[in-house]
């Protein structure tokens, strides 16, 4: 059966907006895409549904996320102005005060926001990957979940590697066309040369996607450009042995190997021409997450040189815990609004690309997904475009980016499933989850 979906305005994102558009569903995939009554004598059979003066667009893809840390939204607002201090409360709850029960939950209700606010695919890294991978199928949210290696000890690289490993294969059991495992070592300053490399040549191998928090910081770059700093200080207190590699964060990972892997970068702010040609030329992708950098003052990343350079960007909330909401509408403005106070002055097209087509590439499925067009998977939104915020139109691209946000969307489709409509996550018992999240709350605070 053949669903059509027309509106005021399709966006495909490959192509120009179409007035008056219609996108025909066929089961997983999008069977046409072209003014409504195009597709209209396409598929006369088919059931039609008009959403008036809306935008259809691809679903959004939130290129890098937390999903499990939910529960921690505003949980860390006294923390902010020292990102070690943060990182620790943050790792205490995660790992001592919150159960597996906890977690499952979190990640869940972050899959909920995702799919509420019209995001169909997420680059979700994950310490518990298993858990977050069961979250984004109750959901039925599209994604990569990395699972999450640390290790700044170099003498248990190994060690940490096998369990690695073994969590890899775990996960492998449970991977289905919609939701992908990855491997995601932390940072380079939460796991150790020898592991890194070990990671870097196992996703060769296994031909896994690997995502990385990359030159983020400024206590990162203290600590690999001279050894100290606040993460030297951390290491040396607990008797952990480092040296620094006196390069910036660009350069270290194309050392160690992680470059070769083709990863999902995330952050990238404190990067140089010469980083920027490194990324360039090993076809590193970059997850940039203007709100959550600016929230824990670390700056901002040159979003207009990837750009140049041919990059391939895609845009990333965070965790909730740094944003904190998952939304990635308000995402793309912001970026759009933080560049052009710099000197870069992005298109209301280029930020749509960069939260759909560029996200999508991000994570490997640019074959997929990421453009409304014949043939691909049906993943798409239905954004309403006649709130009194939004009234008058006179560019979707700009009104979508500039007068809404992920609030405004209505339907959202994944693999042509209908998962978030009416205002309900089809199939999830959201008021249970609600309680649940405060009851985390509850018990954290
Ligand atoms: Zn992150």
């Amino acid at each position: 059966m053949i669903t059509i979906y027309s509106a005021r305005w399709v966006l495909p994102v490959s192509s120009a907006p179409i007035d008056h558009g219609a996108v025909a569903v066929d089961g997983p995939l999008i069977a046409g895409v072209g003014s409504a009554a195009e597709i209209a004598a396409r598929f006369p059979d088919a059931r039609v549904e008009n959403f008036g003066s809306s935008a259809i667009l691809p679903g959004l893809v939130n290129a890098h996320t937390h999903l499990e840390l939910t529960a921690l939204r505003g949980y860390l607002e006294n923390e902010e102005s020292d990102f070690f201090a943060w990182l620790r409360k943050l790792t205490l709850a995660r790992l001592e005060r919150m159960t597996a029960n906890d977690i499952r939950d979190s990640a869940t209700w972050g899959a909920c926001e995702a799919v509420r606010a019209g995001i169909t695919c997420v680059g979700d890294a994950s310490d518990s990957a298993m858990l977050s991978m069961r979250a984004l199928q109750e959901v039925g949210l599209r994604g990569v979940v990395f699972q999450e290696s640390f290790g700044p000890d170099a003498r248990l690289a190994r060690e940490n590697f096998e369990k690695l490993q073994t969590k890899v294969a775990e996960l492998r059991e449970i991977e289905t066309e919609l939701v992908r495992v990855g491997v995601s070592p932390h940072a380079p300053y939460t796991v150790s040369g020898p592991q890194l490399e070990l990671i870097a040549d196992f996703a060769q191998m296994e031909r896994l996607p690997l995502m990385m928090h990359a030159a983020e910081s400024q206590a990162e770059e203290e600590f690999l450009r001279e050894g100290r700093g606040l993460f030297a200080d951390g290491l040396a207190k607990r008797e952990i042995e480092w040296t620094p590699p006196r390069m910036s964060t660009i350069q270290y990972l194309h050392r160690v190997g992680i470059l070769d892997c083709q990863p999902l970068l995330a952050h990238c702010i404190r990067v140089d021409e010469k980083d920027i040609e490194t990324l360039r030329e090993t076809g590193s992708k970059v997850a940039h997450c203007p709100k959550s950098n600016a929230k824990l003052g670390h700056g901002r990343a040159p979003l207009g040189e990837f750009l140049a350079n041919g990059i391939t960007v895609g845009l990333g909330s965070d965790s909730v815990a740094s944003n904190n909401t998952c939304d990635l509408v308000e995402e793309a403005r912001f970026a759009c609004l933080f560049a052009r106070n710099l000197s870069f002055s992005p298109s209301a097209s280029q930020m749509v690309t960069a939260a759909t087509a560029g996200g999508a590439h991000c994570l490997g499925f640019e074959r997929e997904i990421g453009v409304l067009s014949e043939g691909s998977q049906a993943d798409l939104v239905v954004v309403r475009l006649d709130g009194a915020h939004q009234v008058p139109v006179y560019d979707p691209l700009t009104a979508l980016l500039f007068s809404s946000s992920g609030r405004d969307v209505v339907l959202t489709i994944i693999a042509g499933r209908e998962v978030y409509r009416d205002q309900r996550v089809i199939g999830v018992d959201e008021d249970r989850l609600r309680a649940r999240l405060n009851e985390i709350a509850q018990k954290l605070s």
